[in-house]
């Protein structure tokens, strides 16, 4: 198992490939790559679509309108943005028209061009918790599900929680979608806290094994014959 600063420093180095990606035909029109943000030992990773035109200007995913809601949502179940790592399946953005353009959905060649990014920082950061937001997310884990069909729910996926959620950009165009976002941040917040719980009671047998083990070698002393 890596060591944090073992997992930072692959982290910047892989942050700084991004940045100089030119995979797909992206670079040529976006202001900078958005690789991501957060601690590189998090637990809970949060992945997007694609930047849009607010990440594209700073350099960081989910600062706009978007982003503001994630924050409330996150906030909402005791998380901060500070505990979470946050990216986007697709590291530049796409947009229609001449600059600033409109933002679009990644094509097909887009994402498939950018998913390695994402195995990368995946084997890394070595999350317990996907949320994945939206369409594009999901497909990169699930392929043949529908948000609409399983938003909400734990689904297993390599030896990790994936959880899918509506992309909150779709709750400015559907507003009955707020409600249900922040019944399934809910569920995120309930897996976390079942994991952090989980880990404690680990921690505690752990420490409880020492005393255990003397017991034991004691015992193997004595009837050892001299
Ligand atoms: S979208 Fe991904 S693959 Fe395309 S240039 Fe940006 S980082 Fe590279």
């Amino acid at each position: 198992m890596p060591s944090p600063s073992q997992k930072a420093r692959a982290l910047e180095a892989l942050h700084k490939e991004i940045r100089k990606c030119r995979r797909c035909p992206l670079w040529a029109t976006r202001t900078q790559a958005v690789p991501g943000v957060g601690p590189p030992d998090a637990r809970v990773m949060l992945v997007g679509e694609a930047p849009g035109r607010q990440e594209d200007v700073q350099g960081q995913p989910f600062v706009g309108t978007a982003g503001r809601l994630l924050d409330t949502l996150l906030s909402s179940v005791g998380l901060s943005r500070g505990e979470v790592y946050i990216t986007n399946v697709v590291k530049s953005r796409p947009f229609i028209g001449p600059p600033p353009g409109h933002n679009r959905a990644p094509t097909a060649g887009e994402i498939v061009a950018c998913r390695a990014w994402l195995d990368d920082q995946l084997r890394i950061i070595q999350p317990e918790i996907v949320a994945v937001m939206g369409r594009v997310a999901l497909e990169y884990f699930f392929p043949n599900r529908k948000i609409s069909e399983v938003h909400g729910r734990a689904l297993a996926h390599d030896g990790r929680i994936i959880l899918p959620l509506f992309h909150p950009a779709a709750a400015f165009h559907r507003q009955e979608l707020r409600e249900t976002l922040k019944q399934d941040f809910l569920k995120l917040g309930q897996l976390v806290r079942a994991r952090s719980s989980r880990r404690s009671s680990r921690a505690r047998l752990a420490q409880a094994a020492p005393p255990m083990k003397r017991k034991e070698r004691s015992r193997r002393a004595q009837n050892t014959p001299g």
